[in-house]
């Protein structure tokens, strides 16, 4: 070997070690940079439920509060003034809604539930909420489902109607007039399961080619225009996109300029027992339970006290309110009573605490029927339900809510009904 080629193997050995050194370097660095990115989505994971649960509080009392002042004599001017307050707040709650929702479907959180459903029931449901916006505007609302479409299913209906109206709504929102259509039918029907599809069809503004390309995409708005001029977060999508795929679906668009969206998602589901087809006529709901409750609202907040139980005694039950967890358990103690609304985050002792020192009472009196405890919190990631079902609760509602939406869930879980 000449002496210029040992000098040639040197010189590689050696930029092949600084090389190699500087590769250590940056994994060392990629490392660092993942672990300060895993740290940072911890802590925006912990700032969106603290956050979440700090506005979700003060908007359960002012929407409660609409609930409460609605009902009372009010000239048709004031009636109005207080639907603006409604409508606001509403489309707060829904952004911080968007804000968690998405948040959690990021850290694959969602866990979907397997609850048997009417979907004619749901579809009537969506179609009543979505109507007042639709007749505001002077658009047509209509709703179509296929004869041939099962209509017992088991799934998520919650999250289906999530998706539905995210799309109805933005269908009416874009549309000026005209109409908005919101169209189901089997795509995939076995005995066990059925494969839906849901077209929201408008006659709005539409969609160009280079604006479909930015959609279903997160804070994705077509351009920044429309932000200012229809509102909106740019979330819905990107929420209605995962969703639909957890339901081992898909989503897609189609559209034109000037002449209407329709926005369309697949869904699958299970078949219920007892499947009906889309023609199958529904049962009616059933009275709000036969007999009145002594109820236990255990609460701090002034404005959502006077809103539970004005709800509660409207229906005629029977309500005590215990101000935080240590006075829920004294009075727990000292009076009979036949079910427990329970606030979780509460001065002096909380839901969870008070939870658990009630149930470990009813160990020690060897009582034959637990008191049935609901959790009302404004906490609303499924961690948080959890803890509150670890901690002896049968059920969670999350805040804010609508006297009705308390009402059927005392009926379900005191009386069994659905
Ligand atoms: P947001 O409505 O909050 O802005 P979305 O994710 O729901 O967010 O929608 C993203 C964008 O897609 C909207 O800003 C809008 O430009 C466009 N878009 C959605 N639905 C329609 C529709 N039905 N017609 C026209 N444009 C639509």
């Amino acid at each position: 070997m000449t002496s210029s080629s040992e000098g040639n193997k040197q010189e590689l050995q050696k930029e092949l070690e600084a090389l190699k050194k500087q590769n250590e370097q940056l994994e060392k660095k990629a490392r660092e940079a993942n672990a300060r990115a895993e740290a940072a989505n911890h802590l925006k994971a912990m700032f969106l439920t603290n956050i979440s649960h700090e506005i979700r509080t003060p908007m359960n009392g002012i929407l409660g509060m609409y609930n409460v002042l609605r009902q009372t004599n009010l000239s048709s001017e004031q009636r109005e003034f207080l639907d603006i307050i409604n409508i606001s707040g509403q489309n707060l709650l829904s952004i911080i809604d968007d804000i968690i929702d998405l948040s959690k479907i990021e850290s694959g959180q969602i866990q979907l539930e397997a609850i048997e459903f009417n979907l004619k029931k749901e579809m009537e449901r969506i179609i009543e909420l979505l109507s007042i916006k639709a007749r505001g505007k002077g658009i047509e609302l209509i709703s179509e489902v296929d004869p041939t479409t099962q209509i017992n299913l088991i799934g998520d209906a919650g999250r289906l109607k999530q998706i539905i109206t995210n799309l109805a709504n933005n269908a009416i929102k874009y549309t000026k007039e005209g109409s908005v259509k919101i169209k189901v039918e089997p795509v995939e029907q076995t005995d066990q399961s059925s494969k839906l599809k849901f077209s929201i069809i408008d006659t709005g503004i539409g969609i160009s080619e280079e604006g479909k390309q930015k959609l279903f995409k997160a804070f994705s708005q077509i351009d920044s225009s429309s932000t200012r001029k229809y509102g909106g977060t740019g979330l819905g999508l990107a929420i209605a996109k995962n969703l639909s795929k957890i339901m081992q679906g898909d989503i897609g668009v189609e559209s034109e300029l000037g002449k209407g969206s329709t926005f369309w998602f697949t869904a699958k589901f299970s078949m219920a027992p007892n499947a009906g087809l889309g023609s199958t006529a529904f049962h009616t709901d059933r009275s709000d339970g036969s007999d009145k409750l002594h109820i236990l609202l255990v609460e701090d907040n002034l404005l959502n006290q006077k809103f539970a139980t004005a709800s509660l005694r409207k229906v005629g039950h029977k309500v005590d309110i215990a101000e935080n967890g240590k006075a829920a358990v004294e009075k727990y103690q000292k009076n009979e009573y036949d079910l427990i609304l329970m606030d979780i985050q509460m001065p002096v002792m909380d839901g969870i605490e008070a939870t658990k020192k009630i149930r470990i009472i009813e160990k020690e009196k060897e009582v034959d029927k637990p008191i049935k405890i609901i959790a009302i919190t404004a906490y609303v990631m499924e961690r948080d339900r959890k803890m509150c079902l670890r901690a002896g609760m049968d059920e969670y509602l999350a805040k804010p809510f609508k006297p009705q939406e308390l009402i059927s869930l005392i009926n379900k879980v005191y009386y069994g009904q659905e």
